[in-house]
């Protein structure tokens, strides 16, 4: 089912989230382009909630240069893009309506600090880029995420074991478009297309968990919804979503692609911090940690007050540790060259230290040093994910045979006996080096094949919508509606949950395509679809299950409530008149009811009762409802 259709019925529901009354009028105003400085004080004069929103909040949002603190609101109207204070409007009204809701697992002023943080972030990067509009970006990191917000309002029992159950975002995604036939993005999208937003911005807040080059028209979307992407990233990071150092490498790489150099990072990072901190203290949140730079590097092992090097990708970077420092000296002196980069440390530790920070791809070591000596250091290199991969040598003196046969088990790469000739070291570093960058190439093309294998699977996933869906309705076709059956069935079989089905069967079909012909035969099947859609109600599942036949799968429901549906839908159809263009014409529709009985035991026993019942409904003069036998 399309995403929209989806979407028109949650808001059918009235449990959307919605701003004010004010903020959806000063949104319609501004659609029809009348929001004059003197029109919006009018009606900020009707709302002081509103108003005061924008006055203490406007200011921290944008950022407005020596304009810090409230602002007056004339000041706003008169010296700001009006259309964006109206997003403004909007996201505080939602914000102040939305702190708390019903479902228990969802931690709303949670949700509320790190669409915050997004938005600050997607701002900050903005403005190190400058070719997007920084407004804009924070509008769109503060409401990126509100189809979360939607599904936990909609169906809070639903995702409040969702969230206790799904530990990934992906597999979150996948529940959510299992349980409510949408996922977060998706209706996030759909919301924002909903309020007027701009058909980029829904397409970038769509995608920005995972953004593709090939889901979007132009390559600016696709790099918006990049930078939101990294916005993202580091709204998760500045609240301690785990693995840290992984998600922060990542942000580190992304950011260079933004102007933000390795060691600007930091204080980048820290910025944003400040600014987070700021908003909890502004809206009265609750205090709750906020991580910073350098906090994270302590935490992680790595040294506090010290950013990673800005190391340049092609050169190959070599550790050299040794406690003399005559040796780490010459060992600098003979393996400096324009494609090498030479890092040094003075023991064991200090060597870890350096080598987490600026993962090396060769470490050179002394064996025997003070604190911890070279074959522990390599034990630990061994040991995890980040330095596994790195080539060691070992520079020793003479040792017994044993001793270099334990080296090589502890997972020593290479041997370079001292005092060594710097012609053998540079041969044997050399070889070192042929690896290095075959490893390289290996992962550069993995780099590439992972990148080709998730347009794979966007395009497959593509494929799988359409092999799912009925092309000229746009409803789910007959295999998806068996799907879904056999699921329901399932569930009813394990948990006694009520399930029926209604069989509709169009009345005298071919006298249509006979009289109008067979393209006006499927004007009347698309607006015999829309009908049915609009009439159910969120937990029906509507499909054509074949040329004039449609289904209704009634989820929880028994069979008078179906009955009524049933019903229902019989009215709309007799009640409708279908425009050809050329002439209306009106048709009926017969239907069968069925609901589970104890004794069936899957979905076709189900689905054969109602289709009884629809022909009992045929015989009995059609344009009628039927129960299928008790
Ligand atoms: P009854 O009330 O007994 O169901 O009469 P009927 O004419 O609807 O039944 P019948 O099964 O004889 O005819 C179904 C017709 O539906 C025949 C076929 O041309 C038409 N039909 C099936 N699929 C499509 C379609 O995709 N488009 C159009 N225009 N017609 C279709
Ligand atoms: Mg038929
Ligand atoms: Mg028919």
């Amino acid at each position: 089912m399309g995403t929209r259709i989806i979407f028109d019925q949650f808001n059918e529901t009235g449990k959307l989230p919605s701003p004010s009354l004010t903020v959806l009028k000063l949104m319609g105003m501004a659609r029809e382009g009348v929001v004059t400085p003197e029109a919006f004080m009018d009606l900020m004069e009707t709302d002081h909630e509103t108003a005061r929103d924008l006055r203490e909040y406007t200011h921290l949002a944008l950022l407005v240069p020596d304009r810090r603190g409230p602002q007056s609101l004339h000041l706003l109207a008169t010296g700001l893009d009006i259309r964006i204070i109206v997003l403004l409007a909007l996201g505080f009204s939602l914000l102040n309506r939305h702190r708390e809701g019903k479902c228990r697992g969802f931690d709303y002023v949670k949700f509320w600090s790190v669409s915050l943080a997004r938005a600050v972030a997607a701002r900050a990067i903005a403005q190190m880029q400058n070719s997007f509009n920084p407004d804009e970006l924070f509008i769109c990191g503060l409401l990126a995420q509100m189809g979360s917000l939607a599904l936990a309002d909609i169906f809070p029992e639903e995702y409040d074991s969702l969230i206790s159950t799904c530990t990934n975002e992906q597999e979150m995604l996948i529940r959510e478009k299992e349980l409510f036939g949408i996922t977060h993005l998706e209706l996030s999208a759909e919301i924002l297309h909903g309020w007027g937003l701009q058909e980029k911005h829904s397409l970038v807040v769509r995608f920005h968990e995972n953004p593709n080059p090939y889901n979007f028209p132009d390559q600016s979307s696709f790099e918006i919804a990049r930078l939101l992407y990294l916005a993202f990233l580091l709204s998760k990071i500045l609240f301690l979503e785990v693995p840290l150092l992984e998600k922060l490498n990542h942000a580190e790489l992304l950011a260079e692609q933004y102007n933000i150099s390795q060691s600007e990072f930091g204080p980048f990072f820290d910025k944003l911090s400040y600014h987070c901190h700021e908003w909890n203290q502004v809206l009265r949140f609750p205090p709750r940690p906020i991580s910073s730079y350098n906090q994270i590097m302590a935490e992680e092992g790595l040294q506090a007050g010290q950013q990673p090097s800005h190391y340049d990708k092609r050169k190959i970077r070599i550790l050299a540790v040794d406690d003399d420092p005559l040796t780490l000296i010459r060992l600098r002196k003979t393996l400096s060259g324009a494609d090498k980069e030479i890092l040094t440390a003075c023991d064991g530790e200090d060597a870890l230290r350096v080598a987490l920070r600026d993962s090396p791809h060769m470490v050179i070591t002394d064996w025997r040093m003070p604190k911890m000596d070279g074959l522990e250091l390599c034990r630990i290199l061994r040991r995890t994910s980040l330095t596994q991969h790195i080539y060691i040598v070992m520079l020793t003196n003479y040792k017994s045979d044993d001793d270099l046969v334990l080296a090589f088990e502890t997972g020593v790469d290479d041997f370079i006996t001292k005092p060594f000739t710097p012609k053998v070291l540079e041969a044997r570093i050399h070889s070192g080096e042929r690896l290095i960058r075959y490893q390289k190439t290996i992962s550069h093309d993995r780099e590439v094949i992972q990148r080709y294998a998730a347009q794979l699977t966007s395009a497959n996933r593509q494929l799988e919508t359409m092999a799912m869906t009925d092309p000229l309705t746009g409803l789910p076709n007959r295999r998806s509606a068996m799907n879904r059956l056999d699921a329901a069935a399932a569930e009813t079989l394990r948990h006694g949950e009520r399930l029926s089905c209604i069989m509709i069967d169009i009345d005298h079909f071919k006298t249509v395509n006979d009289t109008f012909g067979h393209e006006s035969g499927d004007l009347v099947l698309k607006a015999i679809a829309t009908t049915f859609h609009r009439k159910a109600r969120i937990y029906d599942t509507v499909s054509r299950t074949g040329g004039e036949e449609f289904l209704v799968i009634c989820a929880r429901s028994d069979i008078f409530e179906s009955q009524q549906l049933a019903e229902r839908l019989r009215q709309a159809i007799a009640d409708l008149r279908v425009d050809l263009g050329k002439g209306f014409v009106q048709v009926t529709i017969s239907l069968g009811v069925a609901t589970w009985r104890p004794e069936f035991t899957d979905s076709d026993a189900l689905i054969r009762a109602a289709d009884k019942a629809m022909y009992k409904a045929k015989s009995k003069g059609r344009n009628r409802v039927e129960l299928a036998d008790p």
